[in-house]
């Protein structure tokens, strides 16, 4: 997994940099703690209509939301999901 910095800004990564400390984000969580997928793209779909979304993040939270919305821990710091 790349190292995550977290005072580095989204427009320093390239978009291939990007997807993959999100798909490898998720790889490293382990299988139990992984919802359905259905269940994410449900939560995926909320935060897609949402205006605290901003390029990937949550502006509520901070998280990258396609990681967080993969989680059983996840949740939505506004109670959409
Ligand atoms: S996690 Fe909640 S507040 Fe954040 S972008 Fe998704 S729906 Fe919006």
């Amino acid at each position: 997994m790349p190292k995550i910095c977290t005072r580095c800004l989204l427009k320093d990564f390239s978009k291939e940099q990007y997807e993959k400390i999100i798909v490898e984000g998720i790889r490293a969580l382990p299988a139990e703690d992984i919802v359905s997928e259905e269940l994410e793209a449900e939560r995926l779909d909320l935060c897609g209509q949402c205006e605290k979304l901003n390029r990937g993040t949550c502006l509520a939270c901070g998280c990258f939301v396609e990681i967080r919305a993969a989680t059983k821990k996840g949740r939505c710091p506004y109670g959409k999901w």
